[in-house]
């Protein structure tokens, strides 16, 4: 029996199967390796996961939904159309996905899975993530731990035992790990991040900048332009380079920008720098000097940008190592140890600390911007536990007299985004804005309850709140209830049989080709990914049988 591996990302996800020549991963439907973790639901209620989801995220916001792998243990709904799903069933629709490619690819059945989680998750994250691939049909031979299958796939388990700093810098998150490894162990220490960093935030900030050279405001824009527009950037960014000219649609603007290096540099190392203090910090909460780490490993998407591995190079006076694939190497550890698995072999993998897995915090007005309440974290994810925080908080109006607490969990700078878990009103005297306070209190401990202690500063009045937050295992019944809902859902025609043929007919001749023949395939290819896309059937089948038809007539060689 086969037991595949999988890095089920919050950006993108991949499989991967252990052969007697070592790690093959397993292309998509689409004949891509990394499948977008994205899922869609169309008026027709057919899904979509992976590229064909992704492209919808602008233009049908209301039916897409990415990044939800940031909302695992909660029992948060988030609707696509009028169904709902919390992040368990989403992440089963990914794992579904990623099964079928498998067992398309492998020409037989594939029931269980090592899948990688990043270290800090918690139990209830960890249990969650079992369950989603329990409702996708897949056994959890075993979860692996995101650095831990990163150092696997370097080998780093068959070199010395030593100390390897991994620096993961996906698409929305930057994890740093510091690993251990020593009699047979690998050991995930200080762990630290930046959840507000990612490689979509360098598009956010390209298109912003790029938006305001021409005096423009996102909602000036029609949406598809927009959408466009982050799709350029997101090309230009990963060709960085002396300079790439590109034609933009702005609404009724058309423009001529030329995207270089200088200026992504220029516009984009605030968010650079930010990845310094994650480093920093894990280095001197684990007190290591520099010289002691045996190796840092690049991961991630993101340490793609040539800025980044720069910045890590100064930092550490050497280059880190980056030889493998960032994209896959999550996947291919996390394979490297289901081979493990299926001949008994599999590497003991533990996390030292115990950490709170998602940002704890509040609603406050943030001075001057004093019109819209903002997110202030009070508990930072990734924080070890037990903690407990305090922060002084102000009136914000003349004369008030109630100061309510929200509490919130969760990580978008935008509270309308995050959970909410409950609130604290206390009876203020009356006085200027700014006078009177409250001293509010999170306190978290490793069973996973927040305790929300709010004290009147000048009256000495306290109210406090306990949040237990862990939404039970499923019962038998709940999970039969969930599998029959997802099993209703059928994949899109975008991911049907036949196309996902000719896309892969398609591709063959594309490599096999040069030139102009070579050319004209990709435009066949691109031709038809649009009709997919477009998802009119009448539209798809035209398509299906022009495609067809080139295809034959190219293979036949009757043609050039
Ligand atoms: P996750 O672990 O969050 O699923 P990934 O490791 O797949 O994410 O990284 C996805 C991010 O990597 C995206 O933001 C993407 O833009 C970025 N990325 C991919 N290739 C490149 C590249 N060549 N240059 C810069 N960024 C890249
Ligand atoms: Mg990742």
């Amino acid at each position: 029996m086969t037991t595949i591996g999988i890095d089920l990302g919050t950006t993108n996800s991949a499989c991967g199967v252990w052969t007697k020549d070592g790690v093959k991963l397993i292309p998509n439907r689409l004949g891509e390796i990394l499948t977008p973790s994205v899922v869609s639901l169309d008026t027709n209620n057919e899904l979509l996961v992976g590229r064909g989801a992704r492209q919808r995220l602008i233009n049908h916001s209301d039916r897409t939904v990415a990044t939800f792998k940031r909302l695992m243990g909660t029992d948060h709904t988030v609707f696509l159309g009028r169904m709902g799903f919390n992040a368990t069933e989403l992440s089963s629709l990914v794992l579904r996905s990623l099964k079928e490619d498998a067992e398309a690819f492998l020409g037989e059945p594939v029931s269980s899975a090592v899948i990688s989680v990043p270290a800090y998750f918690s139990d209830n994250q960890r249990q969650a993530t079992r369950q989603a691939a329990e409702l996708a049909g897949l056994k959890v031979e075993r979860l692996i731990n995101e650095p831990t299958a990163a150092a696997i796939a370097y080998g780093l388990h068959e070199k010395q035992e030593g100390m390897f700093l991994i620096l993961d810098f996906g698409g929305g998150t930057f994890d740093v790990s510091l690993l251990e490894y020593f009699d047979g162990v690998m050991e995930v220490h200080a762990s630290a991040g930046d959840n507000h960093l990612g490689g979509e935030d360098f598009v956010d900030v390209m298109v912003a900048d790029v938006l305001a050279r021409n005096g423009l405001s996102q909602e000036a824009i029609p949406p598809l332009d927009l959408q466009n527009l982050y799709l350029q950037m997101e090309g230009a960014k990963r060709k960085l380079g002396p300079g790439q000219t590109l034609t933009l649609t702005l609404g009724k603007k058309t423009v001529e920008f030329e995207v270089t290096q200088d200026w992504f540099i220029e516009i984009c190392t605030p968010l650079l720098l930010r990845a310094k203090a994650p480093i920093e910090r894990t280095l001197r909460d684990a007190k290591i000097p520099v010289s002691s780490i045996d190796d840092v490993i690049l991961v991630g998407g993101s340490t793609r940008l040539a800025p980044f591995r720069a910045m890590v190079g100064r930092m550490f006076g050497r280059l880190p190592s980056c030889h493998i694939d960032p994209d896959t190497v999550v996947a291919m550890g996390a394979t490297i140890q289901a081979g493990l698995v299926m001949r008994d072999e599999a590497l003991d993998d533990i996390v030292l600390t115990d950490v709170c897995p998602f940002t704890l915090g509040t609603a406050a007005f943030n001075e001057p911007y004093v019109d819209e309440l903002s997110y202030l974290p009070i508990i930072e994810r990734n924080c070890v536990v037990p903690i407990s925080i305090v922060r002084r908080l102000y009136t914000a109006s003349h004369n008030q007299s109630v100061v309510g607490v929200k509490v919130y969990q969760g990580e978008s700078p935008n509270i309308n985004k995050n959970i909410f878990l409950g609130e604290i009103k206390v009876r203020v005297p009356k006085g200027p804005k700014g006078v009177e306070a409250v001293d509010v209190r999170y306190s978290y401990d490793a069973n996973g309850i927040l305790e929300v202690d709010v004290t009147v500063v000048s009256t000495g009045v306290n109210k406090q709140l306990v949040i237990e937050r862990a939404p039970g295992a499923l019962s038998d019944a709940e999970k039969e209830a969930a599998r029959a809902k997802l099993a209703g859902l059928k994949f899109h025609p975008r991911d049907g049989e036949e196309n996902r043929m000719l896309v892969a007919r398609a591709e063959r001749l594309y490599e096999s080709s040069l030139d102009h023949r070579r050319e004209f395939v990709g435009k066949l290819l691109d031709r038809f990914h649009y009709a997919l896309d477009r998802q009119l059937p009448h539209e798809i089948e035209e398509a299906q049988a022009y495609m067809k038809d080139m295809l034959d007539q190219l293979e036949s060689e009757h043609w050039f």
